[in-house]
């Protein structure tokens, strides 16, 4: 089947949608997996930060302060400064377009505290997180959804991308899968926009959906297209133990706290002025550091978070949703209990690397690749840096989505579509005809065996805290298992929902993510934000202030690594310094 637009989608999570809304007069379609509002958007529970100042006093400069310094100066530093202006703007937007946040009692947007987020340059935690109980993100996508239908955008709900298509230089267009059918579509565009989301189903223990599993990265990588900063992944300090589903840091921001088996809060020890409310790379590090030196909870790999003093009131009118995660998923009662949690992996700082515009960039001199654009988690403007602050996604998704919308509308009126090359369905047919195993001898594989292994491999030695013998094993390991993966055998060979199908092509871009972030993890000799090395405790900004570029190689197993300059602002405020709190 063939389609042609003049804009093509990929994701209907925040940064999608956002960038679809801005598209009024083009004809715009949205690819989406899964149905629209199940996008882990509407996972994201605590916030979305903005120097409103409704609650406090606040300015966006330190917004942008707190980003840079929570990103352990890996951060590009005008992107961040677009970040803190622009989203007092979006917020806005979102509310114009009928979003419910939770209100002060004289009607404006009521706003809460969250890690890393400071007043005057980081003398004390300010409120300046925008928040609709404990479901944002998902008030956030209800809304945004409904913006969308008003503005006649066409949804392909249920479409599996395989792969990008370029002629000519340019980006021209996806070919996906209609889970439905089985049937092979060609999309035709003049520009392509990826806001596929994040690969936190690269660990055993995630706060991630089942979806997140990295296909627009690694389609990118597929392509020649660099991934950018893949070793920078943050685990969140909250997860609930063993299952991993997130207990919000609005917890926390509510006055929650961690408890060791001592029956101590021992954030207070290691950061006396935020304590519990310390950027999250810290605070998870300081819960390993409790377990191995052997106050986890009866001596195992997990403390409590405690918010029995809040009061049941407060419980219920706040937290509603992940206090019912603790009573439903581990029997614990919050209010009268504390919660065991551990942490999870949680958010991707790096992937596709673009400019302020979301416009993808391929080399560290930032050459552009015409009508390719990328926002929101699946991208890498290198807001977060080596550790992104709390509500700051899902304000990366609204701003630097709307920015690449603005910028489509502007290139789709500048150029016509480019042709398709000839035969743009060949390497996706090829995929597909391999994992159905059409007319060759089977190899006995088996995807959920692939998958666990990688899983636990990363959660054993690509965790909070890594060194290089690990992460050397952990690389062997996955060199074997995409030799495995050649080798999968499908039981289903039918064309109608496959699920077995889609969850081995996913299995595939996922050991793609896991390989850029090992590689890039391996290579990079310090300690930065979410990347703490046993073996290099300190961050070296002579020898490491710069972006990690990995390229896919010709080879298998090859990885081609190059480096980009961090972008500094000429202001002595922002200059890379020791990040105390
Ligand atoms: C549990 C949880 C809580 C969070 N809480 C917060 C919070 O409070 N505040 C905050 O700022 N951030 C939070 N985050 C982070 C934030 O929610 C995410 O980073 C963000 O929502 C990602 O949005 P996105 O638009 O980039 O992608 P997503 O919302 O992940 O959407 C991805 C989209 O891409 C589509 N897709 C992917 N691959 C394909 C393919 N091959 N073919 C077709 N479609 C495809 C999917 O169907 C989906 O529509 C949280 C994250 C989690 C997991």
């Amino acid at each position: 089947m063939y389609q042609k637009f003049d804009v093509i989608i990929i994701g209907a999570g925040g940064a999608g949608l956002m960038a679809a809304m801005q598209l009024p007069n083009a004809s715009v379609a949205v690819l989406t997996k899964v149905y629209p509002t199940r996008s882990h958007t509407g996972a994201a529970q605590g916030g979305v930060a903005a120097a409103l100042g409704n609650q406090e006093e606040d300015h966006w400069k330190w917004h942008m302060y707190d980003t840079v310094k929570g990103g352990d100066y890996l951060v590009d530093q005008p992107a961040a400064e677009i970040l803190a202006r622009d989203a007092i703007d979006a917020v806005y937007e979102l509310e114009h377009r009928g979003l419910p946040f939770n209100r002060t009692p004289d009607g404006r947007i009521d706003q809460r505290r969250f890690g890393g987020h400071t007043r005057n340059f980081g003398e004390g935690p300010v409120r300046r997180s925008c928040y609709a109980a404990d479901r944002t993100g998902h008030m956030i996508l209800q809304t945004m959804y409904q913006s969308s239908i008003k503005n006649q955008v066409r949804f392909f709900n249920e479409f599996l991308v395989l792969d990008l298509i370029f002629n000519e230089g340019r980006a021209c267009g996806v070919v996906a899968m209609e889970i439905r059918s089985g049937e092979i579509h060609t999309f035709h565009a003049k520009a392509v926009m990826f806001a596929t989301g994040g690969y936190g189903r690269a660990w055993r223990v995630t706060s991630n959906a089942f979806a997140c599993m990295g296909d627009g990265m690694s389609i990118a990588y597929r392509r020649g297209i660099p991934l950018q900063d893949m070793e920078m992944y943050q685990f969140h300090p909250t997860g609930i133990y063993k299952v991993g589903v997130l207990l919000s840091e609005a917890a926390r921001g509510e006055g929650g706290k961690l408890l060791n088996d001592k029956g101590e809060y021992f954030m207070e020890r290691y950061m006396p002025t935020l304590k519990d409310l310390a950027p999250r790379d810290i605070v998870s590090r300081c819960i390993v550091q409790e377990v191995n030196e052997g106050r986890g909870i009866d001596g195992k790999d997990y403390v409590y978070l405690d918010v029995r003093h809040l009061g049941a009131k407060a419980i219920a009118e706040k937290l509603p949703d992940i206090t019912d995660f603790a009573r439903n998923y581990l029997g614990v009662e919050p209010i009268t209990e504390p919660v065991p949690i551990q942490p999870t992996a949680h958010y991707a700082m790096g992937g596709i690397p673009t400019d302020l515009d979301g416009r993808v960039v391929i080399d560290p001199q930032w050459t552009p690749m015409p009508g390719f654009y990328a926002a929101g988690e699946v991208a890498c403007v290198s807001v977060h840096g080596a550790n992104r602050l709390g509500t700051n996604s899902l304000v990366d998704l609204i701003v630097f989505g709307r920015r690449a919308g603005k910028d489509m509308a502007r290139f789709i009126a500048e150029n016509d579509h480019a042709p398709l090359p000839e035969n743009p369905e060949a390497y996706s047919r090829d995929m597909l005809d391999r994992l159905l195993d059409k007319g060759k001898s089977s190899g006995g594989e088996s995807a959920a065996r692939i998958r666990s292994t990688l899983q636990n491999e990363m959660n054993d030695k690509v965790f909070v805290e890594r060194e290089e013998k690990g992460m050397l094993s952990a690389l062997d390991t996955l060199d074997g298992l995409q030799d495995a993966y050649k080798k999968i055998q499908l039981q289903d060979k039918g064309k109608r929902f496959n699920t077995e199908l889609v969850e081995a092509i996913e299995l595939g871009f996922l050991l793609d993510c896991a390989e850029a972030t090992i590689h890039g993890a391996i290579a990079r000799k310090e300690s930065r934000g979410a990347h703490y090395r046993l073996d290099y405790t300190k961050r070296d900004d002579t020898n490491w202030l710069k972006h990690t570029l990995a390229y896919k190689g010709e080879k298998a197993h090859d990885v081609r690594l190059d480096y980009k300059d961090v972008v500094l602002v000429d202001d002595p405020i922002f200059k890379p310094k020791e990040r105390k709190y």
